[in-house]
């Protein structure tokens, strides 16, 4: 390589992107080219791109401004990106170039991308939904961005030592992260702490001053999220803490040098980590403080960007969307009110107008355990004036419901903003739904409980509010860029048009049934087979037969996702080859992926549980050429990428009524993986769109669930008493099979799964469940009918493309509109 001056980086042609990514070598490396490596090429590159998009994403916000669109702006405390290189590379249609040019050089491009670490600023469904959608607005050329935490610290690496998980901090920014701009000149100061003085204004009314704070500082740190096709480049937008000087600069002048500084590291603390579980309510003032860190800076600049062009603040709810990623940012509705009231000087009725039609709100979860509150105690000492104005705005709600429809006390205190049993605390779910227009679940069904079940009252009171969004997934990084050889088949077969058109997969249909096709597409699930193999036996040094059936269950390791129903599966199978020498029809190889939060007993104990299951079978000679357990460790989105393509099974087992959605599930049927799952979340409109004979149902129904547990029906002893499949799984684990060392250790799975009030109802579920299994191996062993099967997955999903989850909120919630370029 040559060493280069200038270069211009408007045409992305062979040339100029071979000039500047030379240019980023000498000039912001500062390396001559002659010594660059794989890590200083892929640092090249991504700047090479960062350039590129940087100019369309002005381009893009000019085009937005002329337009005077409407905007919408996601506000979500994770994002799980995954890596970008890739990913840009594909959207922006130069892989190939790239390929060939840095082959040139003599590196290899998918070396150069593994040197990319996962910015994983989320915990999994979540923040993967919230990336799906930044993915789809930019390529359906919608103004909507989002912001976030620019988490120093991201969710923890995962290890497996001694067959259980270490935590790792993941440091995600080691390797530098160079596709990101910092925005110092747009930094917010947020106001913290401190008190509320009641005041009289000059008018004559109630003027109340927040007095005594201390202060912080946002940074913002800006990521350029390009839609396929180049065209249209939006942002996310996350917000890193910093001290400001006059937070110190009091301390330091009263001579207290140390405790200045200890401040400083407490602020910055703010932005350090990433909470490690998104379905436990942490109740740490840290996590409170994050929350509104996240709301203040996203609302202060976004009001900031809309009041700039000369508007109104009466019209903000025409040209402003915000869209409150579960409850994490319901902050905002108080935030809002606090800026339109105390800053703006609006009148309240009028402020609560514009708060109601400006915001939105998307429910995630039923689980009881993570619906967030916040002790009004704590509130009151980091929030002063956010408390005042939610109990302000309680009060008036309350006052007008009891003039619509005079509900009994206990209605009331049901719709209360407040807890009032036990200490005092805000309802953030409450919150949320009373402070916004629209309330939505991700799934048919989970939206149906979320009227039924969650809100009752409110949907009684407001029946219009509520409707439902059922999540998707892009396919850009979860078909085109993750799977190379599909997506090729594909747009041979039928055009590449399904890349921004999802339903065009309808046109492999007709294909299900040839054996061109279906041989075809059977050799691109082998190769993938291979592919992983390959990385599994490189990273755990199992070796795993190719043409066994790839059973995959990837996920957090959650008691409500059931991997315990899987493990004792797989134990299943292992007795009955070695103890009742059953031959079954064909080999299977089960891989499980999945992270535990670190103070969650149970799933770290289930990691543990798999981890020494895997090792007696893998080290058992009779059970070598028919089972095979892998624990892939560190699941992350890149691992995602690597598993989804390589799996014939998908294991969707959530206990009916518990997985809101699940987008897992969608990835592995869209690379035509059969799904073996309950009718839980969004398995039940994917069974709908695949066809029933094209999936693999089993399991009690959400009705039949709640029914047993509401009535305490369900009696665990009674199905171990009637099964000895049961009972001969239970034993085993029981009695230390598979920890000879330490044979009390899975003691307490036994006596979980036979308590009464075990909420998961494994047991119920298990029978069905081996017996369903049965038939997915008798299947799996006739190669045409299974491809006819797989083929028709793929064929069927368009419909789980968050293309159209965006164009429904788009049109149902946001209102906003494309805005392409002329
Ligand atoms: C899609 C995805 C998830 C969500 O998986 P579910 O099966 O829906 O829980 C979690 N983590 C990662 C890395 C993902 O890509």
């Amino acid at each position: 390589m040559a060493p280069v001056a200038k270069c211009n980086i408007e045409t992305l042609e062979g040339d100029s992107l071979s000039c500047s990514i030379r240019d980023h070598i000498t000039h912001s490396l500062g390396k001559p080219c002659s010594e660059a490596g794989h890590r200083d090429v892929a640092m090249a590159l991504s700047m090479t791109l960062r350039d590129r998009l940087v100019d369309r994403m002005l381009e893009t916000r000019m085009r937005y401004r002329e337009a005077r669109a409407k905007r919408m702006y996601y506000l979500s405390i994770e994002y799980l990106l995954g890596r970008c290189l890739g990913n840009n590379l594909f959207n922006m249609k130069i892989d190939d170039v790239c390929r060939s040019l840095v082959k040139d050089w003599g590196f290899d491009l998918e070396e150069i991308r593994e040197f990319e670490r996962d910015p994983s600023l989320g915990n999994g469904g979540l923040g993967r939904l919230a990336a799906c959608f930044l993915d789809s607005l930019a390529t359906l050329d919608m103004p909507g961005c989002g912001y976030g935490i620019h988490y120093e610290f991201g969710l923890f690496k995962q290890s497996i030592e001694n067959d259980r998980q270490v935590e790792r901090p993941d440091y995600w920014m080691a390797e530098g992260m160079p596709l990101q701009l910092e925005r110092r000149d747009q930094a917010v100061i947020i106001p913290i702490y401190g008190r509320v003085e009641d005041h009289q204004g000059p008018d004559g009314k109630y003027l109340p001053l927040w007095v005594d704070w201390q202060d912080l500082m946002g940074v913002p740190y800006d990521i350029p999220i390009v839609g396929f096709g180049d065209k249209t480049v939006n942002y996310l937008r996350l917000f890193a803490a910093q001290s400001t000087d006059n937070f110190n600069m009091e301390i330091f002048d009263q001579g207290d040098y140390i405790k200045a500084i200890r401040q400083k590291v407490y602020s910055e603390l703010i932005s350090k980590i990433l909470y490690p579980s998104e379905s436990i309510s942490f109740g740490k003032e840290l996590r409170l403080i994050q929350e509104y860190f996240l709301v203040f800076c996203a609302i202060r600049d976004i009001t900031r960007r809309f009041l700039k062009q000369n508007r109104n603040i009466e019209e903000l709810p025409e040209f402003t969307a915000i869209q409150l990623n579960d409850t994490h940012p319901a902050l905002a509705v108080a935030e809002l009110m606090r800026l339109l009231v105390d800053e703006r000087r609006v009148p309240w009725d009028r402020a609560w107008n514009l708060t109601n039609r400006t915001l939105s709100f998307t429910n995630h979860t039923l689980m009881p355990e993570s619906l967030e509150m916040w002790p009004v105690d704590l509130m009151q000492k980091v929030l002063p004036r956010h408390l005042q104005i939610i109990y302000e705005i309680n009060r008036r709600f309350l006052d007008e419901i009891r003039i619509v429809s005079n509900p009994d006390d206990a209605t009331l205190r049901r719709m209360s903003l407040i807890e009032e049993s036990g200490g005092k605390q805000v309802r953030m779910a409450n919150l949320a739904v009373v402070g916004s227009h629209s309330v939505n679940g991700v799934s048919k069904l989970h939206s149906e409980l979320v009227k039924k079940v969650l809100f009752p009252d409110y949907a009684a009171l407001w029946p219009g509010k509520f409707n439902n969004k059922t999540n998707g997934i892009t396919p850009r990084r979860w078909l085109y860029k993750a799977n190379r050889g599909l997506s090729a088949l594909i747009t041979e077969a039928i055009g590449d048009g399904w890349i921004m058109d999802l339903d065009q997969l309808k046109k492999l249909e007709p294909l299900a049934g040839d054996a061109a096709f279906q041989e075809k597409f059977m050799a691109v699930k082998r190769a993938n087979k291979e592919r992983l193999a390959a990385f599994v036996a490189k990273t755990s040094g199992v070796v795993l037969p190719p043409h066994a059936a790839f059973d995959i269950q990837a996920k957090r390791i959650h008691e409500y996702k059931r991997q315990l129903l899987n493990v004792m599966h797989i134990i299943h199978d292992y007795l009955r080859l070695v103890e009742d020498g059953y031959e079954p029809p064909e080999p299977r190889v089960y891989i499980f992926a999945g992270k535990a939060a670190p103070g969650y007993f149970e799933a770290k104990e289930i990691i543990h549980l798999i981890c020494c299951v895997a090792k007696v079978i893998n080290a058992d000679k009779q059970a070598a050429e028919y089972l095979k357990v892998v624990f892939a460790a560190d699941y992350r989105v890149s691992l995602a990428e690597k598993l989804i393509p390589a799996a014939d099974i998908s294991e969707q087992i959530s206990t009916a009524g518990t997985e809101a959605s699940g987008t897992g599930n969608m990835k592995f049927s869209l690379n035509g993986a059969l799904t073996i799952g309950t009718l839980d979340g969004a398995n039940i409109e994917i069974r709908e769109a695949v066809g029933e004979e094209n999936f693999y149902l089993f399991g009690l129904t959400a009705q039949e669930v709640e029914r047993q547990l509401a009535a305490g029906l369900y009696d665990p002893w009674e199905y171990y008493g009637k099964h000895p499949e049961i009972r001969r799984v239970l034993d085993a684990l029981s009695a230390g099979r598979f920890t000879p060392e330490d044979p009390s250790a899975f003691h307490w799975i036994f006596e979980k799964l036979l308590s009464r009030n075990e909420r998961y109802l494994h047991l119920a579920d298990f029978m069905p469940y081996l017996e369903t299994h049965q038939r997915v191996g008798m299947e799996y062993s006739r190669p045409e009918v299974w491809a006819q099967k797989a083929i028709c997955n793929t064929a069927r999903m368009g419909y789980f493309s968050s293309d159209r989850t965006v164009r429904e909120y788009a049109r149902d919630i946001w209102g906003i509109k494309p805005v392409p370029p002329k």
